[in-house]
């Protein structure tokens, strides 16, 4: 056939990045047409834009903000997507047993991670983590409404909406013809098909304590890939790191974990199941992910020894 000689050009990488949702986001897309590559990787970009305009707790006109300003005798209708993260963020929630809480805002934003962070008065935390409690969360699905069951609640979607914001964005480059490509959201990456003229994208994990080094190497395709780890946020004082993944127990930093890499199915699930397990430490949060179909995952525990899922060893690179 002459018409669609394009088809026999090989594919070429193409490559993107920005600042965006407080991270650098990077596309990565194979494609034979370099313009087609550059509008779905444009169009995949605004997406993360998009998504922190809706649920960033940040921005007083994000839609999680008009949850949290609303009193808890109002509920505030959100639209159908946000409705579900919520959903999804508040079961992950119960799954893990409060070690990730959707709800944990009062207690984030006393840390003030997004600028610099500070170490917040006892009596402060003792205060407000009554509050805390995803339970309390109150959902009306007819009317795509959510509210609280107690005053001075707030939502914080920060350890799920990235990934949620990933998966979007892959959806676009998908409805746009692109097979493979990755996305890379400050260490929360969603994968699809394989780099050209291999089987499978190689992706490696950072070494929590060794910046540029990587802590293991894996070969993938058709999957999401998430890192949380303690050295992303956070300062020391005294000789203690302070960091972003609190303990909604205690309201501090969560102490059992160095990082936790998880694989599943989407980047929203991988994302707050990461900092799930990070939370829940080694031994609980391996029991956790195990218990998830399709999840699997790495732990690097406090004194840096590693724990693993034994179907996320099949999935490291042979070199
Ligand atoms: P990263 O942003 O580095 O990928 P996470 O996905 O773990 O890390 O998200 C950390 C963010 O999630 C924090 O900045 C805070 O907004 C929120 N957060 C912190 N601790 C918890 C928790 N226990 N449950 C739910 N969200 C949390
Ligand atoms: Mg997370």
């Amino acid at each position: 056939m002459t018409f669609g000689s394009c088809q026999s050009g090989a594919d070429k990488l193409f490559k993107d990045s920005k600042i965006v949702m407080g991270t650098v986001v990077e596309i990565t897309v194979a494609h034979r047409s370099e313009e087609q590559a550059r509008v779905a990787i444009r169009e995949a970009m605004a997406e993360f834009q998009r998504i922190d305009d809706l649920m960033s707790s940040y921005k007083p006109d994000s839609m999680v903000s008009r949850v949290n300003q609303a009193g808890s005798s109002v509920k505030v209708p959100v639209g159908k997507e946000v409705f579900q993260i919520i959903r999804d963020a508040a079961a992950i929630s119960a799954a893990s047993g409060g070690a990730f809480d959707a709800t944990i805002w009062p207690v984030s934003r006393l840390w003030g991670f997004e600028q610099g962070g500070m170490i917040p008065k006892p009596a402060m935390i003792e205060k407000i983590l009554p509050v805390v409690g995803y339970q309390k969360i109150e959902f009306d699905e007819s009317s795509y409404s959510v509210g609280f069951g107690v005053d001075g609640m707030g939502l914080d979607l920060g350890a799920i909406a990235k990934g949620w914001a990933v998966d979007r964005a892959m959806e676009i480059l998908m409805a746009r013809g692109v097979r493979n490509a990755i996305i890379d959201a400050g260490g929360d990456l969603r994968i699809v098909g394989a780099r050209p003229g291999k089987d499978f994208w190689r992706i490696g994990v950072k070494h929590p304590r060794d910046p540029g080094a990587l802590l293991m190497t894996f070969d993938l395709r058709d999957t999401a890939i998430v890192t949380s780890g303690d050295y992303e946020r956070f300062f020391v004082a005294g000789g203690v790191r302070y960091h972003h993944i609190l303990d909604p127990a205690t309201g501090q930093p969560a102490r059992d974990c160095q990082s936790v890499t998880v694989l599943a199915p989407t980047a929203a699930e991988a994302d707050a199941c990461a900092t799930a397990a990070f939370v829940l430490g080694p031994s609980k949060g391996l029991a956790f992910l195990r218990a998830r179909p399709g999840v699997r995952g790495v732990m690097v525990g406090a004194a840096g020894e590693l724990h693993w899922t034994d179907d996320a060893l099949a999935l490291m690179a042979r070199r």
